[in-house]
């Protein structure tokens, strides 16, 4: 049943694991909740308290849990769908306005708000210094929506044209060949020596953080809880630093020292 003032929907991203990488806005959002979708283990990761009933759910179905949480806000629910680090980011916030697309005058009594969270790459670049510091980009490497060709192209046009490159989701049980074929593709572009930064468990208990080298990552034991930054051809390691303070991508590009800006100009400031 649709009740005419239908509820709210609200999809979040907790962050990476933990409540102080968790805007208090969506912790806030998650305590006054009536219904709570998504999978339990990232609830109980950020431990905000709430009294809302949990509906956990399988990672695989996320057309249903979207309609599922739709629903329920239909209803009248203060519901909220639960999503780690950034919802936007291979997460839940797509499945839900995929469904309002594909059903246009259903659930139209439900107002829908999306709460931004620091995604994983952040995360992960935020232990080891300024990774991400120049151009970057994001790239899945789960075949299970989308053809592994497409995937090569795009690993082979963000390295040939010099990104810092992200990559999430890059192997599991039942993709174990990937991450070994991406870093083939990457290497038709990048010196084998490229730093690269493996973060596993970021920002949650076990977290491990590692810098190597392009070389070494096909065999550096990658799963689903790891997140891979590639370097660019300027990204560098700061050998006998911490590791916090250890690698880096400079703001210049292509300008030999002497003629890089002293001053940064306002557009540039961040
Ligand atoms: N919405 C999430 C990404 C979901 S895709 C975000 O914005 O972070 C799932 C992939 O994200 C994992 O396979 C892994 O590559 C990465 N990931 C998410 N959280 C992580 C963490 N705490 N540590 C390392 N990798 C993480």
């Amino acid at each position: 049943m649709t009740a005419e003032h239908g509820g709210s929907l609200t999809v979040v991203g907790i962050g990476p694991g933990r409540l102080d990488w968790c805007l208090p806005d969506v912790a806030a959002r998650i305590a006054s909740a009536t219904d709570l979708v998504g999978y339990r283990r990232y609830l109980d990761l950020v431990g905000v308290e709430t009294t809302a009933r949990r509906h956990p759910s399988n990672n695989r179905v996320e057309a249903d849990r979207a309609a599922f949480a739709l629903d329920r806000a239909a209803e009248g629910g203060q519901v909220v769908v639960v999503s780690s680090g950034d919802p936007g980011v291979f997460a839940m916030a797509s499945a839900v306005v995929e469904q309002l697309d594909r059903w246009p005058d259903r659930w139209r009594n439900v107002r829908l708000e999306v709460l931004p969270g620091v995604t994983a790459a952040q995360a992960l670049a935020s232990r080891v210094g300024a990774p991400l510091g120049h151009d970057f980009c994001v790239i899945s490497l789960s075949d299970v929506l989308k053809p592994w060709d497409v995937i090569e192209r795009r690993l082979d046009a963000a390295a040939g044209a010099d990104f810092v490159i992200a990559l999430y989701n890059p192997t599991s049980r039942h993709r174990p060949w990937q991450l070994g074929r991406a870093v083939e593709v990457l290497a038709v572009h990048r010196e084998p020596t490229t730093p690269v930064v493996v973060g596993r468990d970021i920002g949650r208990d076990g977290e491990e953080v590692r810098v190597l080298r392009l070389e070494e990552l096909a065999e550096a034991g990658a799963d689903m809880r790891t997140v891979i930054l590639v370097g660019s051809s300027t990204t560098r390691v700061l050998e006998g630093r911490p590791l916090g303070a250890s690698v880096y991508t400079p703001r210049w590009y292509g300008l030999p020292e002497g003629q890089r800006p002293t001053a940064v100009s306002n557009h540039a400031t961040a």
